[in-house]
């Protein structure tokens, strides 16, 4: 297919027609404006891609739970509310599997494809883009760039200039639990050679305690990194198990360094710490500090809850360590998702820090929405932070010291008022985000 010219009356670009792309492009031309979506398949494909078609499934056929007491299955019943097309296609082609929706990953792509490909606004290029030059900024009235964590690596450049280097190729994520399944006593309140504050959570381990906990790790089951995953590591950021490989010590030198805390129950330095870091100002949610890992999902709950205080965590997000171009989101985005240094282009799905089918194709819709409004030159009223939309975006927007991809879940949702009781809670958070979406929509319909 040809590239686009002058002479196209189009409108908006859309780079990328996974399912961020597909998404913006479909809700761009619903509400009446011309697309060009240009995806490099099937003339290249990306390491994980093998489908000429659009919205490809790369790994799992599973858009996750239905449950509307999760985040993500809050995440799709907003999303259906504004005529996803990712969510019709998958309802359309859903296979059985409990209470979570998957799908025939075959017929979900060909119907995605078969609607984009003949909606009489949308025009597909099959190419890879390879710069991003103010002659085809000019064709555009705005842009929105969705090639996702396997980016090609021209247009990565490119997006690397665009965001001052803050493009990273591999996310390193720790696990995160919520503060109400810890058991407090068994932990101690205190920050590092900072007598008085008390930012971390921290769990004292005698010798016995850590060197199971060490030994446990050494022998844990790790995930298979894909073909194109290379064991590449990063002195900066290793998998804990990595690092207890490299010996019975390191990680007592590392992230659970004892020095400059005192356990005030025995009033001396332990023998190794945990430390738990807030993820929110409520401090409802805690992040494991230096437990990016790859062990997988099962080993890590079974070894990370024989640590004291964890025998009951619940694991609001599970670690990983993956090949996954993300940007510093809230360096280089503004809220609308457009990029600070060229408002004209916006990002969408996994390159902007979302996690996940379900998260990418969210913030591709919002992506669609927000552009819409503004080649209206309509104000945007923002899904508000307490529904799952609206709390996606918002943490797209949180300076953070080590910004990574996050997924969606009730941790990055505000803390409610009154403490709960686990399942009380998560139906606390999905009546208070039902309620709001249901108001926002009521405003901007
Ligand atoms: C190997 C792997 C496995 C994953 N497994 C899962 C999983 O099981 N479950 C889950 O929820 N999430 C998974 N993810 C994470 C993520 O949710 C998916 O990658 C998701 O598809 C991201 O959506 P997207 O639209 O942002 O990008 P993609 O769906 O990857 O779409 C990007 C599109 O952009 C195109 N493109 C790239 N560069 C260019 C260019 N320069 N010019 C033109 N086109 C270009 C690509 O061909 C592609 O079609 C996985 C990610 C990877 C890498």
């Amino acid at each position: 297919m040809d590239k686009p010219n002058r002479q196209d009356v189009t409108k908006v670009l859309v780079v990328g027609g996974g399912l961020a792309g597909s998404e913006a492009a479909w809700r761009l031309a619903q509400s009446g404006f011309s697309v060009v979506l240009i995806d490099m398949k099937p003339e290249k494909f990306s390491p994980a891609h093998r489908e000429p078609d659009l919205a490809e499934l790369v790994c799992s056929n599973s858009l996750r739970s239905e449950d509307l007491l999760t985040g993500v299955g809050l995440l799709k019943w907003e999303m259906r509310f504004l005529g996803s097309l990712v969510l019709e296609a998958a309802d359309k082609t859903r296979v059985p599997a409990g209470k979570a929706l998957a799908v025939d990953r075959k017929l979900f792509a060909r119907y995605i494809t078969s609607k984009i490909e003949t909606h009489p606004l949308i025009s597909r290029k099959c190419y890879e883009l390879t710069s991003l030059q103010d002659e085809l900024l000019e064709q555009f009235s705005a842009i929105i760039l969705a090639p996702g964590p396997l980016v090609s690596s021209s247009l990565a450049k490119e997006l690397k200039d665009l965001s001052q280097g803050e493009l990273y190729f591999y996310d390193a994520i720790a696990p995160i639990v919520s503060a109400d399944s810890l058991d407090l006593s068994k932990m101690f309140w205190a920050s590092r050679y900072a007598e008085g504050k008390k930012d971390y959570l921290n769990i004292p381990l005698t010798r016995e305690d850590y060197l199971n906990f060490v030994n446990e790790l050494k022998n844990a089951q790790k995930v298979i990194p894909k073909e194109f995953e290379k064991e590449l590591h990063f002195e900066g950021c290793l998998p804990i198990e990595e690092m207890a490989k490299r010996g019975e010590m390191t990680l007592a030198f590392g992230p659970l360094k004892p020095v400059g805390l005192v356990d005030p129950k025995t009033q001396k330095q332990p023998f190794a710490v945990v430390q738990l870091r807030p993820e929110n100002k409520a401090k409802t949610a805690f992040n494991l500090v230096g437990f990016q890992t790859k062990l997988t999902y099962p080993e890590q709950k079974r070894i990370f809850r024989m640590l004291p205080g964890l025998e009951q965590a619940e694991f609001l997000r599970l670690g990983s360590i993956h090949r996954n171009t993300f940007i510093n989101a809230p360096r280089v985005l503004n809220s609308d998702l457009s990029l600070k240094v060229k408002p004209q282009i916006h990002l969408a799905g996994q390159i902007t820090g979302v996690e996940g089918y379900v998260e990418s194709a969210a913030c591709g819709l919002m992506a669609g929405i927000i552009v819409s409004y503004k080649l209206q030159r309509k104000k945007f009223l923002p899904p508000p932070p307490e529904t799952s939309l609206g709390a996606l975006l918002h943490y797209l927007q949180i300076e953070q010291k080590n910004f990574q991809p996050s997924n969606i879940h009730f941790g990055l949702f505000p803390p409610l008022v009154k403490k709960l009781k686990k399942r009380e809670r998560k139906q606390a958070y999905s009546k208070r985000a039902q309620q709001k979406f249901r108001e926002w929509l009521e405003q901007i319909q």
